[in-house]
C-alpha cells in the first residue's frame, strides 16, 4: 500500500513536473514573438504622497498572447531572465515609456517621476546602459523624469558590474530605487557604495502592517535607516488605510498600492480621476 502511494505521487510529481517544463519552453518560444509583434502594452501605477498627490507612475509590463492568454511578469520575466531575452524586452519597455511618457508628463505635470523595472540581469549588458543613455538623450524622454527600480539581489555585490551601470544612469541624471527592499540579499554594504536613491519597502511587510508586529517593526526599521542614510523611501502594496495610516505615521511619505490605483494601461489611467 506504503509503495502504491510513493509510486502514484512519483507519477503526479513527475507529471507536473513535466508541465511545468513544458509551459516554460512554450512561454520561452511565445516570448520571441511577442518582442517581434504587438502583444506586450504597459499598465502604470501611481506613487502618491502624504496628501495622495500623483508623484509619479510605476510602469508595469503586460503580456497578452493569443495562445497563452495573459501571463504574469512575475512568472514570464524570470523564464526570460534564464533564455537571456530579458534585455531585449527591457529595450521594448523603455522605448514604449519614451512613446508614452510626455503623454503622462503633459496630464500629471513636469515633476513626475515614471519608474521602470530592470531585471539585475540588465546590469551586465553594456548594449543596454548604451541604449537607455540613447534613448535619454532625446526630448520625449527626459532623464530627470526616469527612475529606474532594481531589485536587490546578489547581483548587487557584483560591485564592478552594478557600480559601471549606475555609474552611466547617474551621470545622465536619472534616478536609481532598489525594489523589494527587505527580502533579497542580506548585505548592506551596497547601500554606502551605490549612489542610490530610494529604497522600496517590500510589498510583503506592508501587507502584512496590522496584523504582524515583527512586520511592523521591520517597516519601521527600514524606513528610519532610508532616512539616516539620506535615501527616500516608498511603501509597495498598501492596500488599506491602516497601512496607510502606520507608513504615514512613521515617516514614509511616498506611497503605493492598491488603495490608491491599480495599474491600469495609459488611455484609463489620463481618463481617471487621479489626472489633474
Ligand atoms: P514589482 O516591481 O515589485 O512590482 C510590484 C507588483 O505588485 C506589481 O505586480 C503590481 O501590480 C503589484 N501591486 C501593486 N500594488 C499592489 C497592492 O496593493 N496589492 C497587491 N497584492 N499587489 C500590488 P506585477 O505587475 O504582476 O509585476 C510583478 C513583478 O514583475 C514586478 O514586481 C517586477 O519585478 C516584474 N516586472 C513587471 N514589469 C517589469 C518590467 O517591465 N521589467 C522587468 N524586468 N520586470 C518587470
Ligand atoms: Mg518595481
Ligand atoms: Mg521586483
Ligand atoms: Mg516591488
Amino acid at each position: 500500500k506504503a509503495k502504491d502511494d510513493g509510486k502514484a505521487r512519483y507519477t503526479w510529481f513527475s507529471e507536473a513536473m513535466l508541465a511545468n517544463t513544458q509551459r516554460k519552453v512554450l512561454i520561452s518560444t511565445r516570448l520571441s514573438q511577442a518582442l517581434e509583434g504587438d502583444a506586450f502594452y504597459l499598465s502604470y501605477q501611481a506613487k502618491v504622497d502624504s496628501d495622495e498627490n500623483v508623484i509619479g507612475f510605476e510602469a508595469l509590463l503586460r503580456w497578452h498572447d493569443d495562445v497563452l492568454g495573459e501571463v504574469s511578469p512575475a512568472e514570464f520575466i524570470p523564464i526570460a531572465e534564464q533564455t537571456e531575452k530579458v534585455s531585449l524586452i527591457s529595450m521594448w519597455v523603455i522605448k514604449r515609456v519614451g512613446i508614452e511618457a510626455p503623454q503622462l508628463i503633459e496630464s500629471f505635470g513636469q515633476h513626475i517621476v515614471i519608474s521602470i523595472n530592470l531585471s539585475p540581469m540588465d546590469l551586465n549588458s553594456n548594449k543596454l546602459t548604451q541604449f537607455i543613455i540613447s534613448e535619454m538623450d532625446t526630448d520625449r524622454l527626459p532623464s530627470k523624469n526616469l527612475e529606474f527600480e532594481i531589485t536587490e539581489t546578489a547581483y548587487m555585490n557584483n560591485f564592478n558590474v552594478a557600480n559601471s551601470f549606475f555609474t552611466a544612469i547617474k551621470k545622465h541624471g536619472c534616478r536609481l530605487a532598489l525594489d523589494d527592499f527587505g527580502t533579497g540579499y542580506s548585505s548592506l554594504g551596497y547601500l554606502t557604495k551605490f549612489d542610490i536613491d530610494t529604497l522600496k519597502i517590500d510589498r510583503s511587510f506592508v501587507n502584512d502592517i496590522g496584523s504582524s508586529k515583527q512586520s511592523e517593526l521591520i517597516t519601521k526599521t527600514i524606513i528610519e535607516m532610508a532616512k539616516s542614510l539620506n535615501f527616500s523611501v516608498c511603501a509597495e502594496g498598501v492596500e488599506t488605510h491602516e497601512q496607510a495610516r502606520f507608513l504615514k505615521q512613521n515617516g514614509c511619505h511616498v506611497l503605493q498600492g492598491f488603495l490608491y490605483s491599480r495599474p491600469a494601461p495609459l488611455k484609463n489611467i489620463i481618463a481617471s480621476s487621479l489626472a489633474r
